[in-house]
């Protein structure tokens, strides 16, 4: 069997979800099917989610009808007959404005998991009933029922071996060629819905691939393939066919956009490749990432990551830095879920690079207990893999470099973000 994986952009109007049907019609391996949330829902949902979080139940409900306009809007354009495709999430709509009415705003976390869950829940109701009237047989399937997690809300980890049973259980392929489910989203073993962190899909996707033993993972994107810089910030961007998952991870870990870091691992522990692959044009190959290749990138790779802060903590008592205050500033971050993407340290002091993120303030004050804290925010950091004296010269030129790494291979630099006038 195969895993597909479709994202929000794939998702966002009537036009992308027919794509898939054409797609996924000249398909005849067995498929499991994973799909995010319609364009920008989760990011609507958020905003939903915090007016109710301050208990501005009006405004919340208000947001959640442009949310549910969206989509009816969709199905409108999408089914012959809209009561249909209408049935399929109305009772869904239903459920939310309940809790919007109803619920008491109390742990964030954890009210995000439960509301913000509903985009893909929505959305994969809509793809499945469309494929269905377009006389492809599917099985929907809730992930809230089938991926177990951790309660680590907002953030949550898969259980693998409980996912297994369960996922092999209603997913054998005996009755169905395709099962649909959801991206980002699980539940812990209480049932209460989990998700995997934004743009989590890819890594449920990965995690479906690994549990089924498929034969391949692919994820469909609005983008040729994997390219060695963002189209959208650097000039004359080519492709990289082939990579390896080592590769893959560095490049992740230094902000790549392409795909969720956390999606490497479950695949590699089983050797399944995973192609990227362009929505627009399904009969491109894309690229590929897999444990070898013989064709190695030759061409440099440059990743930006914005919205940073560099903190720097200095310990209160002018102990050295190393090992005690070391561990206890990281289990700090850790605790806040600061994503670092960067660490330098000196006798006396440790700087990291952090995602800007709502922890961070927390973070901040229980790290003032110990150290004393300085930091800087609106930072970028900038990966170049293939560094060369020129390229370095052309991507940071006049800016201001607060913080540089560098190896025989890669540069790494922390620069002010750049004021667009
Ligand atoms: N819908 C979620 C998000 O936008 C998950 C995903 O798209 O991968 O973050
Ligand atoms: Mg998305």
């Amino acid at each position: 069997m195969k895993v597909y994986k479709f994202g929000g952009a794939s998702v966002r109007s009537a036009e992308g979800i027919r794509n898939i049907a054409h797609i996924v019609s000249g398909v005849s391996d067995n498929l499991f099917i994973v799909v995010s949330a319609m364009g920008k829902t989760t990011n609507a949902m958020e905003i939903v989610l915090d007016l109710f979080m301050k208990a501005d139940h009006k405004a919340s409900l208000a947001k959640l009808a442009e949310v549910e306009n969206y989509h009816y809007e969709i199905i409108a354009e999408l089914f012959a007959d809209k009561t249909k495709g209408n049935a399929a999430v109305e009772p869904l709509f239903a459920e939310l404005k309940m809790y919007l009415t109803e619920g008491v705003g109390d742990e964030y976390d954890r009210w995000y998991d439960r509301l913000v869950s509903y985009g893909e829940v929505i959305s994969t109701r809509i793809v499945s009933a469309f494929l269905a009237e377009s006389g492809i047989a599917n099985e929907w399937v809730d992930m809230r029922g089938l991926l177990v997690t951790d309660s680590n809300y907002r953030e949550a980890n898969v259980r693998m071996e409980d996912s297994q049973v369960r996922l092999q259980k209603v997913a054998d392929f005996s009755k169905n060629r395709i099962y649909l489910g959801q991206g980002f989203i699980g539940a812990n073993i209480k049932g209460d819905p989990t998700t995997l962190g934004r743009e989590g899909s890819d890594y449920s996707a990965a995690v479906v691939g690994n549990l089924l033993n498929a034969e391949s993972v692919s994820i469909w994107k609005d983008v040729p393939g994997i390219l060695n810089a963002d189209p959208r910030l650097f000039e004359n961007t080519v492709l990289i066919p082939e990579m390896t998952y080592l590769d893959a991870v560095e490049l992740a870990y230094s902000g790549a956009q392409i795909i969720h870091p956390k999606t490497i691992k479950p695949l590699q522990n089983k050797n399944i490749p995973l192609f990227v692959r362009p929505f627009g044009s399904p009969t491109e190959a894309g690229s590929v990432i897999k444990a070898t290749t013989e064709k190695p990138i030759d061409v440099p790779v440059l990743i930006l990551r914005k919205n940073q802060v560099l903190i720097t903590v200095r310990p209160r008592d002018f102990s050295f830095v190393l090992e005690e205050s070391l561990s206890k500033a990281f289990a700090v971050m850790n605790k806040h879920r600061l994503k670092v993407s960067l660490i330098q340290s000196s006798a006396i002091s440790i700087s990291v690079c952090v995602d800007n993120s709502r922890y961070l303030s927390g973070a901040l004050d229980e790290l003032g207990n110990d150290f004393n804290v300085n930091y800087n925010d609106s930072l970028e950091l900038l990966t170049i893999r293939g560094i060369s004296e020129e390229i370095v010269e052309k991507t940071t030129g006049s800016r201001t470099i607060l913080l540089k790494q560098q190896t025989r291979r890669s540069g790494r630099f922390l620069m002010r973000e750049e004021v667009n006038s």
